[in-house]
């Protein structure tokens, strides 16, 4: 049985923004779907939106389509059809049912507590268990542990070596896919070469850098953007003080996310129309500007 995904085109810069549709957009997204947006488009790449909806519990109704209109508004207009992670579940179980067959993953009972117990990393319990697929997670063998990689923004990037080797989970108990099946094998069938987003995903591309060793598939680049936090270091969401997305009048979140990702727009760019900055941003976009932090205050 061979991989049941497509292979990436060589040579072809394609980029993404893959929100959730937990909530409506706000500015800590804004951030990184326009930093993705910018990278590409300088260079000349497309750019593809993916809509992480594999969660239906924390799934927010209406979400999607507002989360695209604000894309629209605010001029980051994506280049192919927007993939649906929801209608992607017969290819993460093809997927599944080939790395079974490869002997490259595993049924897994463990209760949250015994893991605890085991000092919290997954330590290979049932690995030789051969437990039945009834009530049972599936775990990747994470035989590559990658645990440091090069990252476009910030530079080397080193994660706990012992959570960077644990055998992950691929498909959860409850019978919903994890995150890092989704998300790997999403970006493979749209033939992702650059992955930019913020910087709460530094620890998990060490698990996706191993996954993609275990497929046998070249991985895309990694950027991270920092991450916009409150004073108190809280991650952006809609509960606290994020500037406001506003559809009607993007530009000051345009120039806010501009200035954020140290990219300097000048002072008159706030009334120019949202194509004008766009283009100026595309013209302007310079990687070494972007601050080399994991996170920054946002002014009050
Ligand atoms: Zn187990």
């Amino acid at each position: 049985m061979v991989l049941p995904l497509p292979r990436r085109p060589q040579s072809s810069y394609r980029g993404r923004f893959a929100p959730s549709p937990s909530g409506l957009l706000h500015f800590g997204s804004l951030i990184s779907a326009l930093a993705s947006y910018l990278h590409a488009k300088s260079c000349q790449g497309k750019w593809l939106v993916r809509i992480e909806d594999i969660d239906p519990p924390r799934e927010q109704a209406g979400a999607s389509s507002a989360i695209l209109s604000t894309l629209e508004a605010f001029g980051l207009h994506w280049d192919e059809e927007v993939l649906y992670q929801s209608k992607q579940t017969q290819v993460y179980l093809d997927v599944l049912d080939y790395l079974k067959q490869q002997k490259l993953s595993y049924f897994c009972q463990c209760t949250r507590a015994e893991i605890k117990a085991a000092g919290g990393i997954y330590p290979g319990i049932c690995k030789s268990r051969e437990h039945a697929a009834a009530n049972s997670a599936i775990r990747l063998i994470n035989s590559a542990g990658h645990f440091q990689y090069q990252d476009i923004f910030q530079g080397a990037i080193s994660c706990d070596p012992a959570l960077a080797r644990e055998d992950f989970i691929l498909l959860r108990k409850d019978g919903l896919f994890a995150y890092q099946l989704a998300v790997v094998v999403d970006d493979i069938c749209q033939g992702i070469s650059h992955v930019i987003r913020g910087c709460d995903l530094l620890e998990p591309t060490a698990r996706q850098l191993s996954f993609y060793h275990i497929l046998e598939r070249p991985n895309p680049q990694y950027g991270h953007v920092p991450l916009a936090v409150t004073n108190e270091g809280y991650k952006l969401s809609k509960q606290n003080k994020a500037p406001a997305i506003d559809n009607h009048h993007p530009q000051p979140a345009l120039v806010a996310a501009l200035t954020f990702l140290g990219q300097e727009p000048p002072a008159e760019l706030i009334s120019a129309s949202v194509e004008e900055i766009i283009a100026w941003s595309i013209g302007h976009w310079s990687l070494d500007k972007v601050p080399r932090k994991q996170q920054i205050t946002l002014p009050e």
